[in-house]
Order: structure tokens, then C-alpha cells, then sequence
């Protein structure tokens, strides 16, 4: 069963009808049913004491879904008073979150948690695990598929600028995964760093360059987060456009990068060599 489903004997006077709420907040007169999806804002109540949520009363017009009168008006803060009394589990537990959160605070964490999955960036492989899982299986299954790399400093990338999308990946010393990625436009190819994390982690300072002869081109920006490679930010994000000039006649580019560690002094810009 997907739904975590809570069961709390309520304290509603005897005699209380059986009221539900379309999205799954059902509330019996013995108990209270807490689907793990519910995400409502406000508990209203009808001019015949029946309960809808805020988003299921402004679906159905503010009409009460159970007879139909105007709804939207008052507010049962009693019901809201136990909900938020519930605790629920955060839905990557099976990822190793701990976290207990009221049903309003729900949705927020789990925007931000630590432990959202992640998926394997590895062609082939369907491993889906928090980013510590990931490091971890990273290291155990593909530990020849990857650029490892020192923060702060400058290391070669060579992307296969031929392919229609490229991507590869680069281990920090920690187990951090970071992509490069390139994609091609109209005037040259776009090339940019993410790294494979939750959202709430910080994003790395990296200054990316590419060179041909005497004229280079850079690009200073900050790593976005991604879950998965399939999310690899739109262009609006910060990208290096290397103009076709720039490759070889076999499609190779030779780039350099360098990561800043979080722990790292906001120091000076990084010069390039
Ligand atoms: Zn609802
Ligand atoms: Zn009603
Ligand atoms: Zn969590
Ligand atoms: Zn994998």
C-alpha cells in the first residue's frame, strides 16, 4: 500500500456523521484516517458541520462535498488543532530520513530533505538511493567510470563533442557526484557542472575554461543540483557556449575545471594558469 495510513481515535461527540474530504483527509467518528499525501492548508467547515479541505472545497467551487452548501467560509480549527498534532514520516525513510513532521510542514521538508533519492548516472543502471547511498554504490559498481578530482584545483575534462548530448562524471575526494554536460545550440556547444544531490545542498563555486591557441573562453558560476540526469538545468541556468571553432576536427575538446570545496575559504578568484 502506497499511503501511509495513521489511525488516531478522535475525541468528535458521539453522534458525529461519518465526513470526508475528496483528497483522502477523511474523518470518521472514530477515527481520524491521515493520508500520507495530504498536503491541505485549511480544514473548513459547511453551515451543516461538514469538513472539506481548502484545496478540495476551491475544486468543487465552495461547495460542501457532502451537501453541497456554500463552503470556504469558517474554518474548523479544532481538526486542524489535532492534525497538526500528527506526526507523520517523511516519504524518503526508506532512504534513511528520520525525520517526523506535522502534516503542514510535510510537503516543505520533503522540498528540502537530505535524503531524496537520487538516481545512478551510470547508462544502464537503475540504482536509486539518498546521495550518501549513491556515493557509496558509486564507488562499489562503477569505481572505472568516473573522472576523480581534488577540490580547488584545476583538472582535464574531454568531452566527445560529436555525441548528440554528452555527459561525464567526476568523483570528488568525499563521494560527491558532479556531471559535465554539453549539449548542442546553434552557435556551439553548451557546457555546464551540476552536482547530484538534494536541493537544500549547497551549490559549489567552479570556474570552467576552454582553449584554442591563444584565445580562451571561461565561465565562473555555481553548481545546480540534480537528482537525476534527465534534470540537467535549462540553459537559463549558467553555461560556458564554446563556439564551434573552438574543437578539433575529430569533435574533442580539451576543457579545464576546477571545483571549490564548500569547506574552502571564500578566497580570492581562481586564476587561470
Ligand atoms: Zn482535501
Ligand atoms: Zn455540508
Ligand atoms: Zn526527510
Ligand atoms: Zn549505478
Amino acid at each position: 500500500m502506497l499511503e501511509t495510513v495513521l489511525w488516531f481515535k478522535n475525541s468528535l461527540p458521539n453522534g458525529c456523521k461519518l465526513l470526508y474530504s475528496p483528497c483522502g483527509a477523511w474523518v470518521g467518528g472514530l477515527f481520524f484516517i491521515v493520508a500520507r499525501k495530504l498536503s491541505c492548508a485549511h480544514f473548513l467547515i459547511c453551515e451543516n458541520g461538514h469538513i472539506a479541505c481548502s484545496s478540495c472545497c476551491t475544486k468543487l467551487s465552495n461547495r460542501c462535498p457532502s451537501c453541497s452548501w456554500p463552503i470556504g467560509y469558517n474554518r474548523c480549527r479544532a481538526i486542524e488543532k489535532v492534525l497538526e498534532s500528527v506526526k507523520l514520516s517523511c516519504q524518503n525513510t526508506a532512504y534513511g530520513c528520520k525525520e517526523t513532521v506535522s502534516y503542514s510542514k510535510k510537503q516543505d521538508h520533503e522540498v528540502t530533505c537530505n535524503y531524496v533519492p537520487c538516481s545512478c548516472p551510470h547508462s544502464n543502471c537503475n540504482f536509486r538511493g539518498s546521495s550518501k547511498q549513491l556515493a557509496q554504490h558509486f564507488r562499489s559498481e562503477h569505481l572505472n567510470s568516473v573522472i576523480r578530482f581534488q577540490y580547488n584545483s584545476f583538472f582535464p575534462v574531454h568531452l566527445e563533442f560529436n555525441a548528440v548530448d554528452k555527459f561525464c562524471i567526476l568523483e570528488a575526494k568525499e563521494g560527491a557526484l558532479f556531471i559535465v554536460s554539453s549539449s548542442i545550440q546553434q552557435l556551439g556547444h553548451a557546457v555546464t557542472v551540476c552536482r547530484i544531490g538534494p536541493r537544500s545542498s549547497r551549490g559549489h563555486a567552479f570556474n570552467l575554461a576552454a582553449w584554442k591557441g591563444d584565445r580562451s573562453i571561461m565561465l565562473q558560476s555555481f553548481t545546480e543540483n540534480i537528482r537525476e540526469v534527465v534534470d540537467l538545468p535549462s540553459l537559463s541556468m549558467g553555461f560556458l557556449l564554446i563556439p564551434n571553432a573552438f574543437l578539433g576536427s575529430s569533435g574533442q575538446l580539451k576543457l579545464e575545471l576546477c571545483i571549490r570545496g564548500n569547506n574552502a575559504r571564500p578566497a580570492k578568484k581562481i586564476k587561470l594558469k
